[in-house]
């Protein structure tokens, strides 16, 4: 692939929604490839418990594999538990398993219960360019730790009819984040995926989502294609599974524009604007 520019500072990139289904795994993983096929560094947090990042990514995740989970609950270092990605150079990834569906739990009665996957990126030594953390569908304390984690937030919003539903929910957890426990914070990046250019309403959710949105809605948007949904069961992303494919093509574009841009300020972040 084409060369980026390598940001200065490591962009930690939080991929949340707390709607299930809506492309957060399936964009987390592309978009990582893609960043590592322009020649960045990318490190991919699978924090959800259903481990669909890791197998996305070939990553073994079976139950005796140290995990995020061990991060978390045991402090374990973050370096103990990254796996590369095999298929794709400069990609790495820190795998879920099942334990994780503990976690959410066990983390209420330990210190520093909102900052420990932060505290793990700080204090992991190898150059990384960006870090890509795949969220659960909830709003809990794995989301508030990734929340705490990072300094921008990416939104995967599927085009169809109940988009924009539980977005302010969303926004304002991301407020309260930022007002507490990261002033850092700000929703930088929406992407519009699952986009049908045949249907209508795909359309007109594009516009209205660009409409309220205008500077963090990205100009690409991500296709429905079969052969962005049939890669993970190989194991790959679509950027190896089928490099040429309309999906592979609009996640290494949507990779570029995310790495041209340069990273905004948080004061005037879409948190402020909770019309949803
Ligand atoms: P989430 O992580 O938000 O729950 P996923 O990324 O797992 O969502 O996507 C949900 C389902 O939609 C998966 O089966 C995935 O393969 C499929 N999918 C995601 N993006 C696309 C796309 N652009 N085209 C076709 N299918 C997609
Ligand atoms: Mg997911």
């Amino acid at each position: 692939g084409e060369g980026l520019p390598r940001p200065a500072e490591t962009r930690v990139i939080v991929v949340a929604n707390q709607k299930g289904g809506v492309g957060k795994t399936t964009t987390t993983v592309n978009l990582a490839a893609s960043l590592a096929l322009h020649g960045c560094r990318v490190l991919v947090v699978d924090l959800d418990p259903q481990g669909n990042a890791s197998t996305a990514l070939g990553v073994d995740h079976h139950a005796e594999v140290p995990s995020i989970y061990e991060v978390l609950v045991e402090g374990k270092p973050l370096a103990d538990v990254v796996q590369p990605v095999v298929e794709v150079e400069g990609l790495f990834c820190v795998p879920a398993t099942i334990d994780l569906a503990g976690a959410e739990i066990e983390l209420v009665s330990l210190v520093a219960r909102e900052s420990r996957l932060q505290r793990a990126i700080e204090a992991y030594e190898q150059p990384l360019d960006y870090v890509l953390i795949d969220c659960p569908p909830s709003l809990g304390l794995l989301t508030v730790n990734a929340l705490v984690a990072g300094r921008e937030v990416l939104i995967p919003i599927q085009c169809e009819y109940y988009a924009l539903e539980g977005l302010g929910q969303l926004l304002r957890n991301v407020e309260l984040v930022r007002a507490h426990l990261n002033p850092q914070l700000h929703v930088s990046t929406i992407l519009l995926t699952m986009y049908d250019a045949r249907t209508r309403l795909a359309a007109q959710v594009a516009e209205e989502v660009r409409s309220h949105f205008s500077k963090e809605v990205l100009r690409t948007a991500i296709p429905r294609s079969v052969r962005i949904s049939e890669a993970p069961s190989y194991g790959q992303t679509v950027l190896t599974y089928d490099p040429g494919s309309s999906g592979a093509l609009s996640y290494l574009e949507a990779a570029r524009e995310l790495g041209l841009r340069s990273v905004p300020e948080a004061e005037t972040g879409a948190a402020d604007r909770q019309d949803y």
